[in-house]
């Protein structure tokens, strides 16, 4: 049984210099056919989700009646629903498409601002000022939105230490309840990653970065934003419940091009080309391009490596439940490696658990691919 789907809108108004995802500019009418395939894969749906995230891409982009059509499409495969989320950004996100959101039942969203410094939206080629991203939220709140969350990224070449501080700082003031806080990555294909080649700019030191993340982290714990995946910070009681799914290695179901989907021990990933999807869809082919059948012993090892990502790490019971192996047994060398370098520790409460260190937070991805 599935409980979560994710839909991926793959329109942006302008593309980021350092982003990957797989999204366009936007066009009327390759919108509204996605949307007309869309109606058709959920009609075929045989499930029934209570989490629900449409996210991007920049689902904003869509105009009122598109948005509206696919709201209306997803009342009948959800049922009570815990959690409905769409990404939103700052330059089009209007009053009458948050209206939109609350009248049909979304009940979270997720504002791209990234920054509240134009020095950095402009270095990361954002569509939006800081002006627009502190009236989103402001828009969002004044509407009805009570569970909003913000991204930020940090560690850009141009980066102080004070211009960092002065964005998570800001960010807390706002009336959010969660904010996810991303290292700036430099993707293989991006703007950014051609300048940093080139030399044109230079990346910031991994010290230099941590030093960041340190000081963001013991910030947000004192505004009480508590820290409960690597990037993800929250109020108390706004943890992102299908996000949260994730990191549990739970079944999910992806719509659209570049999508990725687990069921029944399959991880997926859809057609990364828009035109082919829809195709895909019109001709009831194949959507994906990329499906493998894990082993159960495969399957349990990803569970090791998302669920190490969570700040109260894996706790051998819940695995043992979840995958049927023994935790210390599957992973006997992955950890006494990690052990030796720090990475890991013991949970409080006897050795029934192993989370990350700090200095395992700033190492989290080569944590999780030793578990693999
Ligand atoms: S970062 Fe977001 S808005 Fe920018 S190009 Fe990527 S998906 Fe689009």
């Amino acid at each position: 049984m599935e409980n979560s789907l994710y839909i991926h809108i793959p329109f942006c108004s302008k593309r980021c210099y350092y982003c990957d995802f797989y999204s366009t500019i936007y066009q009327r009418d390759l919108a509204e056919a996605l949307i007309n395939v869309f109606d058709r894969q959920i009609e075929n749906f045989d499930s029934v989700f209570d989490t629900v995230y449409i996210g991007g891409g920049t689902p904003t982009v869509l105009t009122l009646d598109l948005l509206e059509r696919l709201l209306l499409k997803l009342k009948s495969v959800t049922r009570e629903v815990k959690e409905f989320t769409v990404e939103a950004n700052p330059e089009s996100l209007d009053e009458d498409k948050i209206s939109l959101f609350l009248d049909h039942g979304v009940d979270r969203i997720s504002i791209g601002c990234q920054s509240f410094s134009n020095l950095k939206l402009n270095f990361l080629g954002r569509a939006h000022s800081v002006k627009q991203a502190i009236s989103s939220i402001e828009k969002a709140k004044k509407k009805g939105f009570d569970n909003i969350s913000i991204d930020l990224i940090y560690g850009l070449p141009i980066e102080s230490y004070k211009l960092w501080q002065e964005d998570f700082v800001k960010a807390t003031k706002f009336p959010v309840t969660h904010i996810s806080a991303y290292m700036l990555t430099y993707e293989k294909g991006t703007c950014l990653s051609r300048s940093l080649e080139a030399g044109k700019i230079l990346s910031l030191s991994s010290d230099k970065v941590a030093l960041m993340y340190k000081q963001m982290i013991d910030y947000f714990t004192k505004s009480k934003f508590f820290q409960y995946e690597i990037s993800n910070f929250s109020k108390k009681g706004f943890k992102a419940i299908h996000n949260s799914r994730y990191w549990e290695n739970q079944s999910y179901i992806g719509l659209g091009p570049s999508a990725s989907s687990y069921f029944s021990g399959i991880r997926r990933r859809n057609i990364s080309s828009l035109p082919k999807y829809i195709k895909a869809v019109k001709e009831n082919t194949k959507v994906w391009e990329y499906s493998e059948k894990l082993s159960l012993v495969a399957s349990a090892k990803e569970t090791a490596a998302l669920k190490i990502r969570t700040i109260e790490g894996i706790e051998f019971n819940w695995f043992r439940q979840k995958t049927g192996f023994d935790f210390l047994k599957l992973e006997k060398e992955p950890l006494a490696a990690l052990f030796n370098q720090k990475l890991v520790k013991w949970a409080k409460g006897g050795k029934k658990a192993i989370k990350l260190t700090r200095k395992g937070f700033l190492f989290a991805d080569t944590v999780s691919a030793t578990f693999l």
